[in-house]
């Protein structure tokens, strides 16, 4: 019997399971598409995270779940519960987050192109670090800390100029990228300059992200590498030490078997290491560090369900398997044609010896989940999971052809509950004048 690991299994009617729980019985209680959540799972990535610190960096650190792979108010709350903090992108990420009472001084507040309402939010929030991204963005914080009183905590989010080998749209450290300051161009130096000089901020430290689904660790340690030269630099030129430094996200993970995805502890051994070593080199303190996962924590918590529909058998060219959702629930195929493993979930035992191309049902021929794939001989009625569907698949739905989004379940020991509820048609409307 082939072993999915993360919690999905099968049991003796030979169905899959996640968290012990049957997915097919799942699929009938709940309806699908269905979005399905392991909290075990979810907790887990939360500690290895976690202990990943303590054990390599004497826990001087903070993991930042990077919350728009997923944001509901319960992966807030498990979050909170496992010790973490959060990254939010948008007011909107900002309000769910502290509408669980999330520790306003465990988020990080990210993004190239913030609004006067978010950062007022945030800094009436108590918001713990804003990364800020562009000068006008320095002088605003600052403008409106002034106004409120109070001191923004401010890091810079620079472009370490190093090339993350992941999908160009997923690439984020180079220098033709709409995030940051440059590093080689002289303008994160001088972004540090206007920082300093900048009333109502503090300037706490550092910030990077490189890209997303990456796979080697080198990458890693060579930006760690990067910013400690920056740090050096910055206290040489300015004679000021940052206190902190942020590695951002990006830890792949195993979709498909094809995917060699390091153990999270890999990645902040190897980083931590580095820090250590360079800090120690260039006679600077060692850095507190921030990381921040988010596909890494939810994508392989999470397994998508459906109903096998039409099935269109196009002779020696392919075979259309059509499902009840798509790129509406999941827009990952259509945008970077990610790969997934997919199982029909009530014939879980079963070889694959049927190719498919698993269709989704918008008007869209682009709407596809997957093309030539290994699967079960398939009827219409099936249950189609597919797998570590846990990231950026509930946050990146959409309602177009008015399909409602599908509720969300997390399973923990085997007992379901809804975590989101599902849309109906009225929600579809319900804002239309
Ligand atoms: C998207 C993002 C992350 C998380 O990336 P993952 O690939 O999901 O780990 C972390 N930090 C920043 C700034 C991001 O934009």
């Amino acid at each position: 019997m082939e072993v999915f690991g993360n919690g999905i299994s099968v049991n003796e009617a030979g169905h899959l399971t996640l968290g012990g729980a049957d997915a097919v019985s799942l699929a009938r209680e709940y309806g699908t598409p269905l979005y399905l959540m392991d909290e075990t799972v979810l907790r887990q990535n939360c500690r290895d995270f976690k202990d990943s610190i303590d054990r390599y960096y004497d826990g001087n650190g903070l993991v930042c779940y990077a919350s728009k792979a997923f944001s509901c108010k319960e992966i807030y709350r498990i979050v909170k519960e496992e010790g973490l903090g959060a990254d939010v992108v948008s007011g909107g990420e900002l309000a769910t987050a502290l509408s669980v009472d999330f520790p306003a001084d465990r988020i990080c507040f990210h993004g190239n192109n913030k609004t006067t309402e978010e950062l007022t939010m945030a800094l009436n929030a108590g918001v713990g670090r804003i990364v800020a991204d562009h000068i006008g963005e320095l002088q605003m914080i600052g403008a409106l800390a002034a106004k409120l009183g109070v001191t923004a905590r401010v890091m810079l989010r620079i472009k370490p100029g190093v090339d993350a080998h992941t999908h160009d749209f997923v690439r984020t450290g180079q220098i033709d990228s709409k995030f940051g300051f440059a590093l080689e161009t002289g303008e994160a130096l001088a972004a540090v300059k206007a920082a300093l000089a900048t009333p109502g901020l503090t300037l706490c430290g550092l910030h990077c992200h490189i890209g997303s689904q990456i796979l080697d660790i080198e990458p890693f340690v060579h930006t760690a590498e990067v910013m400690l030269g920056f740090m050096a630099q910055v206290k040489r030129e300015t004679g000021y030490t940052l206190s902190d430094l942020n590695l951002g996200g990006g830890f792949g993970i195993r979709y498909t078997e094809e995917d060699d995805a390091p153990p999270y502890q890999d990645y902040m051994e190897a980083v931590s290491q580095t820090v250590r070593a360079k800090a120690a080199e260039l006679g600077l303190p060692v850095p507190f560090i921030l990381i921040e996962p988010g596909r890494a924590i939810v994508a392989p918590a999470g397994v998508t369900l459906y109903t096998v529909g039409a099935l269109k058998e196009i002779p020696n060219i392919r075979t259309y398997l059509s499902v009840d959702g798509g790129m509406t629930d999941n827009p990952r195929y259509i945008l970077y044609q990610s790969r997934y493993e997919f199982v029909i979930a009530n014939k879980a035992t079963e070889p694959k010896t049927a190719t498919v191309t698993v269709a989704g049902r918008c008007c869209e021929s682009g709407d596809l989940l997957g093309e030539h794939l290994p699967l079960q001989e398939a009827e219409t009625g099936d249950i189609l999971a597919v797998l570590a569907t846990g990231a950026y698949n509930y946050s990146m739905a959409s309602n177009y052809n008015r399909v409602p989004r599908p509720p969300v379940v997390m399973v923990k020991d085997a007992v379901p509950r809804l975590i989101v509820r599902g849309e109906s048609f009225s929600d579809m409307y319900r804002n239309d004048i």
